[in-house]
């Protein structure tokens, strides 16, 4: 079985819906993944905003335009006029459910994220209908029942694997289109929950992993993953080809098309991902497999919004335990590391989530002489790096040799190089390296 993820923008009006349907219906079983229609999750959030700021009358401002945005898209996707009624009465579930959370006092993170869960809950419901509409086998399969994520937000494979089995096995069997919903789950408290921002790309990696499916495709508004970030550098080409590790480092280090953390449960199963643009299906897109390209340096990413933190302290670097201290401090302030480099007297480390950044500073004080640096960008190139493929290193420094480089790191993996500059300079980084590397 195959599973097939389609993006905001892929849901995002009444002719996307239907040309998904098209794209969907070839008679062979499937689980499609749904996003929430394009805006609609960044229109929630706003929503969850103002309720947060105590303003009930300008969210169900934002609510009512929604809701009529949502009434044109029905109009327009049914032909029948019953199944118009019958949409518009489950959007009026959601909707009523919205306009509940202005009447309350008190807005918690746990109302937050019921808000966000809806935008995913409508779209599926709504492409569902449409494909009954349309005389196709579909049913809902609820995210709801089996995605989950643990204490540490991280996914509870053995409970999706068991529940999602579960949820299919009492579904009829001649179905032919599983419907269910990216981004949501619950966590180990049973409360909804989400993957983050852009996690239905997750929701189908782990959905490939719990039932073995034979290839995961990940479908969006683009041909691929191209070989530098088409949002800043112009005549970018897709990729035909990515090993795991390398797609896993580009969508971890930016690469907007892809979760950051989406391929690693394809790669533990080994499930070929394709990447696949909805507006071109007949675009070849991207394999993302175990096949990797000898040599070849595919592709350029970057990360925004780093930290960079300097601990120089001649005296105590070379005493053993001295980064393991360091390391021990980010570790008691939950913030991950992206970026390592270090000299004799001192280490620079990144990070992207700077909410303990205070507390991370004082306690470092203690080990050395510390300089934070904030409005940096990780730009990290990809391809077959092995050491033993001379000459890869020259080509990339030398396509930056007018950037002020703060930090260079290669070694931890045979797939990427990755430069620290200031946000500045991000963009003429990004074409410099296109020009010198594709
Ligand atoms: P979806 O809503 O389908 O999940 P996203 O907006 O999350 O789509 O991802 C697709 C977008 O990712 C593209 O439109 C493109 O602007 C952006 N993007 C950033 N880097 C890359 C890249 N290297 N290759 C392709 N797309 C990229
Ligand atoms: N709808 C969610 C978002 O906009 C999840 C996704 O689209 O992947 O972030
Ligand atoms: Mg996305």
């Amino acid at each position: 079985m195959k599973v097939l993820k389609f993006g905001g923008t892929s849901v995002g009006s009444a002719t996307r819906m239907k040309e998904v349907a098209s794209l969907i219906c070839d008679g062979d079983q499937k689980i499609v993944v749904l996003s929430a229609m394009s805006g609609t999750t960044n229109t929630l959030v706003e929503i969850a905003d103002y309720l947060y700021k105590k303003n009930p009358v300008s969210a169900n401002e934002v609510i009512n335009k929604m809701e009529q945005k949502y009434a044109a898209v029905v109009d327009e996707l049914y032909s029948k006029d019953e199944t118009k009624v019958e949409a518009n009465n489950i959007l009026k579930v959601h909707f009523d459910l919205l306009r509940k959370f202005t009447q309350n006092n008190v807005f918690l993170l746990f109302d937050e994220k019921i808000i966000l869960a809806q935008g995913e809950l409508m779209s599926t419901a709504m492409v569902n209908l449409y494909l009954q509409e349309i005389g196709i086998k579909s049913v809902l399969l609820p995210a709801l029942d089996f995605m989950r994520i643990d204490k540490n937000n991280e996914p509870d494979l053995a409970y999706i694997r068991t529940n999602i089995n579960k949820s299919l096995s009492v579904l009829p069997s001649d179905t032919e289109i599983y419907i269910t919903q990216g981004y949501i789950c619950r966590n180990a408290y049973n409360e909804i929950d989400n993957l983050q921002r852009g996690g239905s790309d997750y929701t189908a990696s782990l959905i490939g992993a719990a039932v073995k499916a034979s290839e995961i495709q990940i479908w969006t508004d683009i041909d691929g993953m191209h070989n530098n970030d088409p949002r800043f550098v112009e005549n970018t080409k897709p990729v035909a080809t990515l090993h795991f590790d390398e797609a896993a480092e580009l969508a971890y280090f930016g690469a907007k098309i892809l979760h950051p953390t989406c391929i690693l449960p394809a790669k533990l199963e080994n499930i070929p991902v394709r990447l696949l643009n909805t507006m071109d299906p007949q675009a070849q897109g991207t394999l993302i497999s175990t096949k990797i390209t000898p040599k070849k340096i595919e592709a350029v990413a970057a990360k925004d919004n780093i930290t960079a933190i300097k601990i120089k302290s001649g005296r105590m670097l070379l005493a053993h335990g001295f980064l393991s201290k360091v390391f021990e401090c980010f570790a008691t302030h939950k913030t991950s590391i992206d970026m390592i480099t270090t000299s004799e007297v001192g280490v620079s480390v990144t990070i992207d989530n700077d909410k303990h950044l205070d507390e991370i500073v004082n306690e470092l004080k203690t080990f050395g002489t510390v300089t934070v640096e904030k409005d940096m960008v990780i730009i990290c190139v990809v391809g077959d790096m092995d050491s033993e493929n001379v000459g890869f290193q020259a080509k990339i420094v030398n396509a930056l040799k007018d950037i002020p480089v703060r930090m260079i790191s290669y070694g931890g993996s045979n797939y990427n190089v990755s430069f620290l500059v200031k946000a500045a300079d991000k963009k003429r980084a990004l074409e410099s390296l296109s020009k010198e590397l594709f």
